[in-house]
């Protein structure tokens, strides 16, 4: 990949200069006075952009599937019913992580490009009465986004935990964790919260966190036990230093200046920006004649977009796509793993580059003989 390759795949995405010049500070030691205090303002930030004032945050050392099993893994004790809502690869894997923890799992499936309807969901929490539900608010396998709220509302009307994967959503698409009564949002640094991968990121309800201290068994997972990570978190909460495991103090300092931009961009605004660009970028693409996954506007991702390779064209697009210097994803649900592309167009993402990108298909698309009913211009004479 050359340096000025243009990543355009639903996470790791374009990293800020500011925030990859912040890993290349002097590195402090994790119990060093600064590097406290820069932990504490962290934590206080994570809280103000997963809109969850009064949630206990943990910052992890792991990717986005730890943050998952950290979830899971503190919340269900062998024999608890689940309920899955499942819009694609990333909630069988939760599925997955709930099974291995001993859960007695309900899957409520979608369709490939569709959510669950709602009375759907509401019939298997009457009949299952879970003690827990967890939702993909972004499956990044299909570029569905799921009605948070209305699930949330639901989960909690029939005394469900819910629990939200946020991974391909938090700081880009709407959700208010504390307004709309999660119990845990979950994410990883390398999506729009824009940090190199490798942090864990999960903010916890004072609700979740009592059925947590309740627990009869103890966390089969010795590493993400909050019995471990909680002193830890409410210490460095508290400014001061504490041990369990050794900080990915780097990726923290990452991760403050990240979440500081976020912050001064202001979450209602960013979230509009990122509608604005996936309007503008899904736009792009219904004009060049494809369709996309989701089978409705309504519920497709603000923070990705899954365009279907159209009749005659095959995965080799995504090479040529590369050619003109952009990089886009290849297909990730099983069901239809070879019939379409994934782009992501979140964090510092511009419109110059949902333009390039845009550009960049039209012209492969063209070399592979497509035409489209209608192109964006003439590319060749630019
Ligand atoms: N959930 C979703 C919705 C994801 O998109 C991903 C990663 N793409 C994960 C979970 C897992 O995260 P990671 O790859 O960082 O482990």
């Amino acid at each position: 990949m050359s340096e000025r390759d243009l990543l355009m795949i639903p996470g790791p995405i374009n990293f800020d200069p500011g925030v990859l010049r912040a890993l290349g500070a002097p590195t402090a030691g994790h119990t060093a006075p600064e590097f406290v205090a820069l932990f504490s303002q962290t934590l206080d930030m994570v809280r103000k952009v997963f809109l969850a004032p009064n949630g206990m945050p943990f910052v992890l050392a792991g990717s986005g599937t730890l943050a998952m099993d950290t979830a899971v893994c503190n919340m269900i004790e062998p024999g608890d019913r689940a309920l899955v809502i499942a819009t694609g690869y990333f909630s069988d894997r939760m599925a997955t992580i709930l099974e291995r923890y001993g859960a007695e799992v309900t899957i409520a499936r979608a369709d490939v490009g569709d959510v669950v309807p709602l009375d759907r969901v509401e019939a298997e929490l009457k009949r299952v009465k879970p003690k827990m539900m967890t939702l993909t608010h972004v499956d990044t396998s299909t570029g569905v986004a799921v009605d948070v709220h209305a699930l949330a509302q639901l989960g909690r009307a029939h005394n469900a935990l819910v629990i939200v994967d946020g991974v391909c959503s938090v700081a880009g698409m709407e959700l208010r964790q504390e307004e709309w009564d999660v119990d845990i949002v979950l994410t990883a640094s390398q999506k729009a919260i824009g940090v190199p991968p490798g942090l864990a990121l999960l903010v916890v309800s004072a609700r979740a966190l009592e059925m947590f201290k309740a627990r009869k068994k103890p966390v089969l997972s010795y590493y993400s036990d909050w019995a471990n990570w909680l002193p830890v978190m409410q210490a460095y909460d508290a400014r001061k230093p504490a041990y369990f495991g050794t900080p990915a103090v780097k990726l923290v300092y990452a991760l403050h200046e990240s979440l500081r931009q976020i912050i001064a961009e202001g979450m209602d605004e960013r979230i509009a920006r990122h509608k604005k660009i996936s309007d503008a970028f899904k736009a792009g693409i219904r004009a060049l004649g494809l369709k996309q996954v989701p089978v409705r506007a309504e519920i497709a991702a603000t923070t990705m977009t899954a365009p279907y390779l159209p009749d005659g064209i095959d995965a080799k697009l995504i090479g040529k796509i590369r050619e003109y210097g952009v990089v886009v994803a290849g297909g990730l649900h099983p069901a239809i793993r070879e019939k379409y592309f994934r782009v992501g167009h979140m964090g510092v993402v511009s419109f110059a580059d949902i333009h390039a990108t845009l550009s960049a298909i039209d012209r492969a698309l063209r070399d592979l003989g497509y035409r489209a009913s209608a192109t964006l211009g003439a590319p060749e004479k630019l």
